[in-house]
């Protein structure tokens, strides 16, 4: 069972140092593929306040959601405006993308990006966080950020995953420029 019992939300730069320690000695993902959740939507996950306790609980409730389907794991990363939570262990393989999930790490960008803001406000802040997770992983992993898949990309999943106003050049562009910096 890869769920965390207690979800630890991180700011971008502890991300980093967390993940530094991490090794992949059973599992080696190859790539990250990127998410939106839909549901809930920015609105709906703020709806009770944004913080660390609120999070940690909306966490576990996903987890227990994912648990109840039989699945053996979820998502690796939910990313909110406000913290990068760890879901599931990242060093085991999750569930996310039927296409990728034993060759890649699944972070959820917190928001439904078909029809919220990308651009501006929390949906800007869940990019800039994504954008700093995304990095951190590909450089601790040592891969090509060129190599980052849409959920969309698994086309027998027909999830149009992260929505349409999350355009992939410049979400790779930004994660080398965070890479490079
Ligand atoms: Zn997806």
């Amino acid at each position: 069972m890869t769920f965390l019992v207690d979800p630890r939300g991180f700011a971008a730069a502890e991300f980093k140092t967390h993940i530094s320690t991490l090794k992949w000695a059973n599992w080696r993902p190859q790539f990250v593929t990127l998410h939106n959740t839909a549901e809930p939507n920015l609105k709906q996950w703020a709806h009770f306040g944004l913080g660390k306790a609120q999070g940690a609980q909306r966490i576990r409730n996903l987890n227990t959601y994912y648990r109840k389907l039989g699945w053996h794991s979820g998502p690796h990363l939910f990313v909110a405006p406000d913290f990068i939570w760890i879901a599931c262990d990242l060093e085991q393989d999750g569930v996310h993308a039927s296409c990728f999930n034993k060759t890649s790490i699944g972070v959820e960008m917190v928001g439904d990006f078909s029809t919220e803001a990308f651009d501006s406000g929390d949906g800007a802040k869940v990019r800039d966080n994504a954008v700093a997770a995304v990095a951190a992983l590909y450089g601790v992993l040592k891969l090509d950020p060129a190599t980052l898949r849409f959920h969309r990309e698994c086309k027998r999943d027909h999830h149009d995953c992260p929505g349409a106003r999350v355009d992939k050049p410049d979400f790779v562009a930004r994660v080398k420029t965070a890479l490079a910096a």
